[in-house]
């Protein structure tokens, strides 16, 4: 009798943790990895500093190789194999080997989707010529790195305030670099609330790199070597010798859709808790599914490399014949912003209001530490409901000890804690550590007293 087959489509974070964890709990069933790419297991959310130069090469951000699954794993993972069509009804895929060819019919008794986001450009003349670039995977990463080594880059322009744009921003910004960072909306990283914006803003500027909000980019014009030189906006023009369109992602679908597989939140393939999509037998994890967020109660697309990781596993692990759920995320994140970490967690003033709470507002600036000890201020907002008296989200930044404060605040939301409840938490304290009112404590007591206002 022939093994059962786990045909897993996408060979990075979400696709293998789902064949890792299916192998784990399964050990009789076939299972390939079909990636369309030269790259498997590699940590994305590090590009940012191989460009930079923290990471001294591409291969220090590979975490497994293929033979390694081969051998330690026994997961065939096809490289440069590109999914070209699902039947959901006869369950095949057709995947094209390289070298191209007829593609291979294989069947498959379980399936697990896992393509990722792909970049989305605007749609503006120049993005052809040399020197644009995106940072969306291992090989954009590694081109842009070798086109800074190769050309003498002086004038770099990225394009979208969003986390990867900010990142970029310092990893491109050199004494003998300037860097322009450009955000059609009136405000950069509308992933947190002004307050918050206000203070990364001054750290971009601080550290020299020119910020333009409502900047839309309307076109990208070269050389007569086809090499980028001039980004213009529909008010300015910005002299460029590199350009990084960091302009966001949206799910990577084309597959599912023509396999008429159901779409959701931001376009998003539609999956359940159990990771399950709408065909029978086909799972779906990572960039390329919606989510729930627990907080709001509404799907949503949040691509982001913790969740894809967890989300694979769920997959993984039900494709092989388990039943674990993946619940939800609260919208947890954070970046490092040249000296300042910039993290959010829940929903923000504007999100809770469309999600229908009223919603009340603390805004605290405290030490994060001692300041005898050198201790410097924290900006902390929370946003409770007026209703309930429910923490709906958190956001901070500062130079120091926000990153892990915003996980006891995502820890409050996943309980559904009150204001009241969070002022309290029983948090450590020492000098070197905190004040002895941590700053959580402080903004969650004015807190209490604004959503009974
Ligand atoms: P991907 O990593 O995109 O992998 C999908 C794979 O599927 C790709 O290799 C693709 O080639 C392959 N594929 C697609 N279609 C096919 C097909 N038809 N056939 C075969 N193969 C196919 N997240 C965080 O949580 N924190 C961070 O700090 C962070 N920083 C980031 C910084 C950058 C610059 C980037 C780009 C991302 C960052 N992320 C971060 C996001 C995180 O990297 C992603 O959420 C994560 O990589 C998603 O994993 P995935 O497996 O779903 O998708």
């Amino acid at each position: 009798m022939s093994r059962e087959r786990l045909i897993v489509v996408g060979g990075n974070a979400a696709g293998l943790s789902a064949a890792s964890q299916a192998r784990r709990r399964n050990h009789e069933m076939e299972i390939r990895v079909y990636e369309k790419g030269p790259d498997v297991s590699y940590s994305a959310c590090g590009l940012p500093y191989f460009v930079g130069g923290l990471v001294p090469d591409a291969d220090t951000l590979r975490v497994h190789s293929p033979e390694f699954f081969h051998t330690e794993r026994e997961i065939d993972v096809f490289t440069h194999h590109e999914v070209l069509e699902i039947s959901t009804s006869r369950r095949r895929v057709s995947v094209l080997a390289p070298g191209g060819g007829t593609p291979e019919e294989v069947y498959f008794d379980r399936l697990v989707l896992a393509t990722g986001a792909e970049p989305a450009w605007p749609e503006i003349p120049g993005t052809e010529l040399r020197g644009v670039f995106h940072v969306n995977d291992l090989q954009s990463a590694v081109a842009l790195k070798q086109h800074l080594s190769a050309a003498s880059v002086s004038k770099a322009v990225i394009v979208g305030g969003g986390y990867i744009g900010l990142e970029m921003a310092e990893a491109l910004k050199t004494e003998s670099r300037a860097v322009t960072l450009l955000e059609r909306s009136p405000r950069l990283f509308e992933a947190v609330d002004q307050e918050i914006v206000q203070v990364t803003e001054r750290e971009l500027t601080r550290n020299g790199v020119e910020v333009r909000t409502q900047a839309s980019v309307a076109a990208l014009a070269g050389d007569a070597q086809g090499i980028v030189r001039r980004v213009h906006s529909e008010k300015a023009s910005f002299e460029a010798d590199c350009v990084v369109l960091a302009t966001g992602v949206r799910p990577r679908t084309k597959l599912m859709q023509a396999a008429g597989i159901q779409l959701g939140a931001g376009g998003a393939v539609s999956v359940n808790d159990y990771q399950e999509t709408s065909a029978a037998a086909v799972y779906a994890a990572g960039d390329c599914v919606d989510t729930l967020n627990l907080v709001s109660g509404q799907r949503t697309y949040v691509p982001l490399g913790t969740t894809a990781n967890k989300q694979g596993r769920v997959a993984g692990e039900n494709a092989a014949g388990g039943r674990e759920r993946f619940p939800g995320i609260v919208g947890t994140a954070v970046v490092k912003v040249f000296g300042l970490e910039v993290a959010r967690t829940g929903l923000g003033s504007e999100e809770a209001r469309e999600a229908g709470f009223r919603a009340a507002e603390a805004l605290v600036q405290a030490p994060a530490r001692a300041r005898y000890l050198g201790g410097q201020d924290i900006l902390v907002k929370l946003i409770g409901d007026r209703a309930s008296g429910r923490l709906l989200g958190a956001q901070m930044v500062g130079p120091e000890g926000v990153a892990k404060r915003i996980d006891v605040l995502a820890t409050a939301l996943h309980s559904r804690l009150t204001a009241e409840q969070v002022y309290q938490l029983d948090l450590s304290y020492a000098p070197p550590f905190s004040s002895v009112w941590d700053p959580i404590l402080i903004a969650a007591r004015q807190l209490m007293h604004a959503v009974k206002s």
